[in-house]
């Protein structure tokens, strides 16, 4: 289904209310990654630029349904001002008299920044709490989308606040580039296409490891996830990251493909002792594994050479420790340099590209890891559906 896209609103002389995703990493009330706020800036720009003015919503951090300073968007509206040389006034909050006064009070280029919605448990809940989706809704003229981060979420700011702008709810260029991005995957990916997950726990990724399994032609298995299939292989793991061998018995194994050898510690520390084992040998007690070895590195480099499209998501090992990071940042440089055209979907695999300074040779880097998974997963997400129909 064609979605309205924000250049489909004539955003003229109206509050455009934006969902943005500012949920960005902070320590002690500083911002260490700013680039969440840098990914919304050319549809803020664009409305900015056609005579609107912005009302922006975001959650950030999971504060407990009540205001927490730690949590406060003040410093991501300072840090969008310094970005966009235009002053971002802050509310005290995302609802009320007050808030309905700045938003009401904002003249065509004016910036008003809502305070954290997650901070009203009707942001997460907005069954429970119609009034509060109705008091969101209420500040603006017309809707975007532009927060992909948080689309597979039907959250109020992403999803139930649409129904009270049936012909005005629109995606912003964030999120029309991520679904330009992913939507071939789905349906017509160039040939061979492989798939790489990596990451800690199997079971928040079995869905989508089921679906890509039926469009693939091979998914490479890296990262914590490994040990629950070698587990259900008959070998002794010893103390490494493991599940219910359940998740994966209705797999199909034909086009998985399972490291050869590991890297294994005896301790899950940087400085542990570390030995290189084949996978079909047992792990000693005590000792776990903690990134794909070299022979896998080596073998997987190659197969990936073939590779016309390439969907990653999730490390190969505890790529936080430099010791574990080997096996990511190898097949990270594998991809960079291959012919692939090469999808990152979100989280730690796009912090680990970004540290090594190699995200301008990927084709896309998505913003939203859960949501690309989802949109993967399922063909369609809440926040992307609820918008309205052309
Ligand atoms: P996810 O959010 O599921 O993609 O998981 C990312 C996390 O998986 C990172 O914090 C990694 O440190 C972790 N991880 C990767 N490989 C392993 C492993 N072999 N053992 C434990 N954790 C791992």
């Amino acid at each position: 289904m064609q979605k309205l896209k924000l250049k489909d609103l004539d955003v003229r002389g109206k509050r455009v209310l934006m969902r943005v995703d500012f949920n960005v990493p902070m320590e002690k009330g500083h911002i260490t990654d700013d680039s969440r706020i840098r990914a919304a800036l050319p549809s803020i720009e664009y409305v900015l630029s056609h005579g609107g003015s912005l009302i922006l919503m975001s959650h950030l951090g999971r504060p407990k349904a009540k205001p927490e300073k730690e949590f406060s968007l003040a410093p991501c509206a300072k840090r969008l001002s310094e970005l966009i040389k235009k002053p971002v006034a802050m509310a005290g909050d995302c609802v009320g008299t007050e808030v309905e006064k700045m938003a009401k009070g904002l003249k065509s280029g004016e910036i008003l920044m809502l305070e954290n919605l997650r901070f009203h448990s009707g942001e997460e809940a907005p069954d429970k709490d119609p009034a509060f989706v109705k008091s969101l809704a209420a500040l603006g003229d017309c809707y975007v989308n532009d927060a992909f981060g948080t689309a597979h979420r039907a959250h109020a700011s992403t999803a139930a606040i649409a129904k009270f702008f049936p012909n005005a709810s629109a995606m912003g260029f964030l999120i029309e580039k991520e679904v330009e991005e992913l939507s071939p995957l789905l349906t017509n990916p160039k040939r061979p296409f492989y798939a790489i997950i990596g990451g800690a726990k199997i079971s928040t990724k079995i869905g989508v490891i089921k679906q890509l399994l039926q469009k693939v032609d091979a998914l490479f298995i890296g990262g914590g996830m490994v040990y629950t299939f070698l587990k259900a292989g008959g070998i002794d793991i010893g103390a490494s990251i493991c599940e219910n061998t359940s998740e994966i018995e209705s797999l199909p194994r034909d086009k998985l493909r399972l490291p050869k050898d590991l890297v294994i510690a005896d301790r899950f520390a940087n400085d542990a002792k570390v030995k290189t084992v084949l996978a079909n040998e047992n792990i000693p007690p005590g000792w776990q594994g903690m990134d794909i070895g070299p022979q896998t590195i080596q073998e997987w480099s190659k197969e990936l050479q073939n590779a016309a499209t390439v969907f990653w998501n999730g490390p190969l090992g505890v790529f936080e420790m430099p010791h574990f990071a080997n096996g990511t940042h190898r097949i990270a440089e594998c991809l960079a340099n291959a012919k692939a055209k090469t999808i990152i979907g979100g989280g730690d695999s796009v912090a680990a590209i970004e540290q090594m300074g190699l995200q301008k040779q990927f084709a896309h880097l998505s913003t939203g890891g859960g949501a690309s998974l989802e949109f993967l997963e399922f063909g369609h997400l809440p926040g992307i559906d609820a918008l309205t129909n052309k």
